[in-house]
């Protein structure tokens, strides 16, 4: 059988992708798989790379993504990946790859793919609907505006007063469709809430302003389809006050604390609403669910990732290794779940 690894992308989460891309590649039983490299451009290109029956050495590795296709990689229109026989593994972060384009994409060609379907991975993309449906199940969330760019654009001064009559500085400033902190600042004052706003509106035209809140950085792995599992939680522990871009992925300062350190009551609660979350929200395969948890054990859920990072040292492999499951059987899990919905479509 063939996997069909499609990497990169048009996002801001590129670069993220495409190390999630090498984890894959050296971990599939290529005993039972074929690994088809579809790289996509940061333009939107398609293409196709070799195709692989055993583990790339790392010199090769470095050569897996085409800024110019080349000798070793051809463009193609995206509908040429489809083949029988093949499932598709969209390895892909952010915009146009974890928020149901893509997923669209694959249903219309009728091919099977790895994890969450469009209705979740659009709902679990956008910050701000994904709230007004967790809400509706009754999951704590941090008080939070949500501003469109033409609210904002209309009249800043509106913004500003609904802001600070709902939230208290610090506040988080985010596009609502976006990851690895791309586009996030954290604003002290109306002057640091105006120039985030403009930052975020590079990204989206859908911003969300959540109220900041000092608090541990709790995540649930969760794998399945109807029948879902979860992990027990993991601690990320920052040195810096705020999570972001460079630190996730730049400064490698990040360190992981599994399983959190945390009461037992917090553990359970945690897994709870990010089982109630997933399945809300229709999930399929995997996602990592992110959690905040105050000095006085108040937990709140932050935010749901249905392709979260999957690079060997990310969180979301790292829960499940400690949990019994190594990379490679991840890896083959998602597929077999991959291939069980597509044939319960059928
Ligand atoms: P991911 O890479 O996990 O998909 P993301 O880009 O979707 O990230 P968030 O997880 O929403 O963004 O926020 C990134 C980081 O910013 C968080 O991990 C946390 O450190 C910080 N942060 C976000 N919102 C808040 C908040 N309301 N209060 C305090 N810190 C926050
Ligand atoms: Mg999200
Ligand atoms: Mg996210
Ligand atoms: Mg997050």
């Amino acid at each position: 059988m063939k996997i069909i690894l499609l990497y990169g992308g048009q996002s801001a989460e590129h670069d993220v992708s495409i190390l999630s891309a090498y984890s894959v590649l050296s971990a599939v039983y290529y005993n039972y798989y074929q690994v088809q490299l579809v790289y996509i451009t940061k333009e939107g290109q398609w293409v196709q790379g070799p195709l692989l029956s055993e583990k790339p050495s790392s010199e090769e590795v470095l050569h897996l993504h085409w800024e110019e296709p080349g000798a070793t990689g051809r463009v193609i229109q995206p509908c040429e990946i489809k083949e029988d026989n093949a499932i598709v593994l969209p390895i892909l972060h952010g915009p146009n790859g974890e928020d149901g384009t893509i997923q669209g994409f694959l249903e219309t060609i009728d091919m099977p793919y790895v994890g969450a379907g469009v209705m979740t991975s659009a709902s679990s993309m956008d910050k701000i609907m994904t709230k007004y449906i967790l809400y509706a199940v009754g999951i704590p969330q941090v008080p939070y505006v949500p501003v469109l760019k033409s609210q904002w654009k209309e009249n800043p001064k509106k913004i500003f007063d609904q802001c600070e009559g709902t939230l208290l500085y610090p506040m988080f400033v985010k596009p609502a469709n976006m990851g690895s902190s791309v586009g996030i600042t954290e604003a002290h004052d109306r002057k640091e809430l105006q120039e985030a706003l403009n930052k975020a509106y590079l990204y989206d035209s859908r911003v969300v302003i959540e109220q900041g809140i000092e608090a541990r950085e709790i995540e649930v792995a969760i794998l399945g389809n109807e029948d879902v599992r979860t992990t027990l939680p993991g601690e990320i522990i920052k040195d810096v006050a705020f999570y972001d871009y460079d630190t996730k992925y730049v400064n490698n300062t990040i360190k992981m604390q599994i399983p959190a350190q945390i009461p037992e009551e917090v553990q359970t609660k945690a897994r709870e609403y990010a089982k109630t979350a997933y399945t809300t929200l229709g999930g399929r395969g995997l996602s990592r669910c992110d959690f905040f948890l105050t000095n006085k054990n108040e937990l709140f859920l932050n935010e749901i990732n249905t392709m979260p990072g999957f690079t060997q040292f990310s969180m979301y492999p790292s829960l499940w290794e400690k949990t019994g499951l190594p990379y490679g059987d991840l890896i083959e899990e998602l597929i077999q779940l991959g291939l069980n919905q597509y044939s319960q479509k059928k």
